[in-house]
């Protein structure tokens, strides 16, 4: 697709500090503003390409946080959903395209047989935890360091613990939200046994991101979700999977399907949509039941729209369609990792890269400590943005490599990261 043309141009800065005016803290996520290193306001988005209210062009390896594996304003989506607005997007009924969308779900996503649609992934998170909640007749659930469920009472907390509790993150959440939600360190086994030992069975569900991708990209640890898998079975807890970022982009039925352990319960957001709000979660149809019944509460006047509806159809269908799309991205996957060793090596620092497919981490290290520099990384993010390359200043935030990327893109961000590295550790 095309860019479209740029209104009067404005410089980033004074719109965004226009913005900051009447926008809290310049943004409508928390998320975002940690995004805004050096102010960047955005004019429109095509391809894996972004322009600036300036009029500069930037190619983007954050993609919106993960959605657009075809990049942005991806045609087949965007038309399909364009349509949809046209023909009334919002009645309040069901619609066909709702059994369009969650049978190509079911059909591509193992653990799913039934599901419901919401409108994110904090939503769709807060309901299964509920739903587990009420199938089990039990209410802890243990989650895992540095994992993101989104912002829900319950779910977000601090990433250390006192013992094997969290605290509440923010200022605002009651004392005791966290009354109910265990953690312990991501891949630590014997940490897992000990909590089962204690509270097996008290727990109403394990919940994890099968793949970390919210502390840097961390993998599961060979025989670790399978030892969840296996614990939750035998003490009557559900396992749930949030694949919010892995689901249909480190394979085409999620990191389920890629590790071979289905869980009971699996929570799907971002690529399914294609860049629209909506978000699933779902399981076998004796899971599902409590909601299938009408008894579990879940609700929502936008969930599965039918412009969300066919934003999932479109997008699931554009995956289907495509044998070779996840060995095309783990081939760009792998050049982009390997190019950004060599942009390392030629300004002799280290950045540290994890990767699984086109999820990909990347992060400044410090020469003294091999530790992770947020400071430099922060100023190596300005440098690159400057010279037209954005990804987010926060290492934890992964790469999202796209279809709309292209050798010579990564060739791009390569280069301009071995500049930006030569200026920043010079300075
Ligand atoms: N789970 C994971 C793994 C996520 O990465 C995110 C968002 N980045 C969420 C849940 C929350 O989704 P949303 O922002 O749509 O509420």
């Amino acid at each position: 697709g095309t860019i479209s043309d740029v209104q009067a141009p404005q410089s980033n800065k004074t719109a965004y500090d226009g913005l900051r005016d009447v926008v809290a803290g310049g943004v409508s996520s928390n998320m975002r503003a940690r995004g805004v290193a050096a102010p960047l306001v955005v004019d429109s988005a095509a391809g894996a390409r972004i322009r600036d209210v300036e009029g500069n062009e930037l190619i983007d390896a954050n993609m919106g946080y993960g959605p657009h594996i075809f990049g942005y304003a991806d045609r087949d989506v965007t038309e399909h959903v364009a349509a949809r607005f046209r023909c009334g997007h919002l009645t309040g009924l069901p619609h066909r395209l709702d059994h369009e969308a969650a049978e190509l779900v079911a059909e591509l996503v193992p653990g799913v047989e039934q599901l419901r649609f919401a409108n994110s992934g904090t939503e769709a998170l807060m309901s299964a935890v509920r739903l587990a909640r009420a199938l089990t007749g039990r209410t802890l659930v243990l989650t895992f360091g540095g994992h993101y469920h989104g912002w829900s009472e319950t779910l977000l907390r601090t990433r250390e613990c006192d013992g094997y509790r969290p605290r509440p993150l923010a200022p605002g959440m009651i004392p005791e939200a966290m009354a109910h939600t265990l953690q312990v360190g991501w891949n630590d086994a014997a940490a897992v046994e000990a909590v089962f030992e204690e509270h097996g069975g008290e727990l109403a569900a394990v919940l994890c991101e099968p793949v970390l991708a919210n502390a840097g990209v961390v993998a599961p640890a060979p025989g670790f979700l399978e030892l969840l898998r296996e614990r939750t079975r035998s003490s009557g807890a559900l396992l749930v999977f949030d694949e919010v970022i892995t689901g249909f982009r480190v394979s085409r039925g999620g990191a389920q399907e890629l590790y071979g352990v289905v869980p009971d319960l699996t929570v799907l957001s971002k690529v399914m949509g294609g860049g629209f709000p909506v978000a699933a979660f779902g399981g076998p149809r004796q899971a599902m039941k409590p909601l299938a019944q009408l008894e579990a509460f879940h609700a929502g006047v936008y969930a599965g729209n039918h412009a969300a509806m066919a934003a999932v159809a479109a997008s699931l269908a554009k995956v289907r369609s495509l044998p070779g799309l996840y060995t095309e991205l783990e081939a760009l996957g792998a050049y982009a990792e390997a190019r950004v060793h060599e942009a390392a090596a030629a300004a002799q620092r280290t950045l540290q890269v994890r990767r699984v497919g086109s999820v990909m981490s990347v992060a400044l290290t410090s020469p003294a400590t091999g530790a992770v520099d947020p400071d430099g990384h922060r100023r190596l993010q300005i440098a690159c943005q400057g010279r037209g390359v954005y990804f987010h200043p926060i290492p934890d935030e992964p790469w999202f490599l796209s279809t709309a990327h292209t050798r010579s893109d990564i060739d791009t961000i390569a280069d301009v990261l071995a500049e930006s590295l030569a200026e920043v550790c010079a300075e």
